[in-house]
Formats: structure tokens, C-alpha cells, sequence
């Protein structure tokens, strides 16, 4: 099948409509072909302007919210991006493209094995993926120009912020399990400076610096 179309129509009705304007997240979002992140009973849907399942109770984001994420994160070339919450690969591979460098982290190894063969399959090397709690970041790889968390945390990571480089940018959901804000803090030497961006709604971030199980 050739959802080149479907696409489209997703980047003019669901990202430009709401205010997607970054050329280079707009190709990346035409390009990576979302439908093959998810199993083939949900291809016809892959295109919609929802979440959908990937397994282990989770679910690949809503296609704007990984846009505006992205977006977000402002990202020059050849930067190094965390990424937390790997889920079914998507949002890695649209960060790939974009030229990143991402070290992405799942806890749920069925999801980071299907994710990395995937990745692999499409060509993304410049990807490492790893099983483990996210919520505490990946120190021996510290720091990063960006991370984004793809799950909602009940409050903001310390870990997380003391991984980045100077001027690098956080990007996550925060707040309660049935609703977040979305917020984007950039770190400016000791202090970080936050803007809430707008109301939404992840699964749960799990672990230490996260919620309980
Ligand atoms: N952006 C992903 C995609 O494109 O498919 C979807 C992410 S999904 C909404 C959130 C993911 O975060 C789930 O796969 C979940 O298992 C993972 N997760 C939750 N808590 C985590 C943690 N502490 N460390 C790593 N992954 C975590």
C-alpha cells in the first residue's frame, strides 16, 4: 500500500493547520512512513490524528504531538538528542532524520527489541537504543543538546536537566496520569528557564524519578 497521500493530508489538516512551521520536521513527518511502527491491522488508521496501541499497553504518540515535540527541541544538525520512552520507534526515527544523534531509552524490552529492528530495517544507525529506567537518563552518555520524554512525569526530572549541555533544551509532559502540561525548559548555566506549551495527555513515565508502577 502507498500512503503517500494519507500523509499529506496529515501534514496539511493535522501539523501546518496547528501551526507546525519547521520545513525540516515537516519532511521528516513526510517522509517516515508511521504506518510501518505499527502492526498492519491498524495500517488504515496510521495516518489518523489519534495515538494508537503498539503492545504492552502502550501506545505510538498522536502524529502532532511528536510534530510539536520535535519541533520543540530545536535542533541543529548532528546534535545529541536523549529520548525517553522509545515506544514503538516513531518519534527516534523522525529525530534521525533530522539528522540527530539519539540514545533512546524503553523499559519494556519486547517494545526496544521490535523498535531497534525496525530502526535497523529502515536504515537509522545513528541510533542506540537501550532497556532501562529513563526517568534517571543515561549518565555514561551525558550531556545532550536535547531530551525529550515520551511519557507523563508527575513532576520534572532532576536527572534530566542536569544532563544537558548549556543552552540544551527538555522537552515533557508534566502533571497528573490522566492529564499534563506540556513544557519546554532550556537550560541557561545554572538555571533553566520553563514555558508550559499546552494541556495533553501520555502514559504514565515509570520509575524512580517517575511515578510507581
Ligand atoms: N514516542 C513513542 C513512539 O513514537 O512510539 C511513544 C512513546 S509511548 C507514548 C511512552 C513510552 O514510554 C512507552 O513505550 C513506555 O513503556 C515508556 N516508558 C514509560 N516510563 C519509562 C521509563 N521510566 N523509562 C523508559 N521508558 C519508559
Amino acid at each position: 500500500m502507498d500512503y503517500t497521500v494519507a500523509r499529506q493530508r496529515m501534514i496539511a489538516e493535522q501539523l501546518v493547520r496547528r501551526g507546525i512551521t519547521h520545513p525540516r520536521v515537516l519532511q521528516a513527518m513526510a517522509k517516515v512512513q508511521r504506518h510501518l511502527f505499527v502492526e498492519e491491522a491498524f495500517w488504515g488508521r496510521a495516518y489518523g490524528d489519534y495515538s494508537l496501541p503498539i503492545g504492552e499497553k502502550q501506545t505510538i504518540s498522536q502524529p502532532f504531538m511528536v510534530a510539536l515535540m520535535t519541533e520543540l527541541l530545536d535542533l541543529g544538525a548532528h546534535q545529541r538528542v536523549l529520548e525517553i520512552g522509545t515506544g514503538s520507534g516513531y518519534q527516534t526515527a523522525i529525530l534521525a532524520e533530522l539528522g540527530a544523534k539519539v540514545y533512546s531509552i524503553e523499559r519494556h524490552k519486547a517494545l526496544a527489541s521490535r523498535a531497534r529492528q525496525r530502526l535497523e530495517s529502515l536504515g537509522y544507525y545513528q541510533v542506540w537504543i537501550r532497556v532501562g529506567d529513563g526517568s534517571v537518563g543515561w549518565k555514561d552518555r551525558a550531556p545532550f543538546d536535547a531530551i525529550i520524554v515520551g511519557a507523563g512525569a508527575p513532576n520534572i526530572p532532576m536527572s534530566l536537566t542536569e544532563q544537558l549541555v548549556d543552552n540544551g533544551r527538555l522537552v515533557l509532559p508534566v502533571g497528573q496520569p490522566s492529564n499534563q502540561i506540556l513544557k519546554k525548559g532550556t537550560k541557561r548555566g545554572p538555571s533553566i528557564h520553563w514555558t508550559d506549551l499546552r494541556s495533553c495527555t501520555f502514559v504514565k513515565l515509570i520509575g524512580r524519578q517517575g511515578w510507581d508502577e
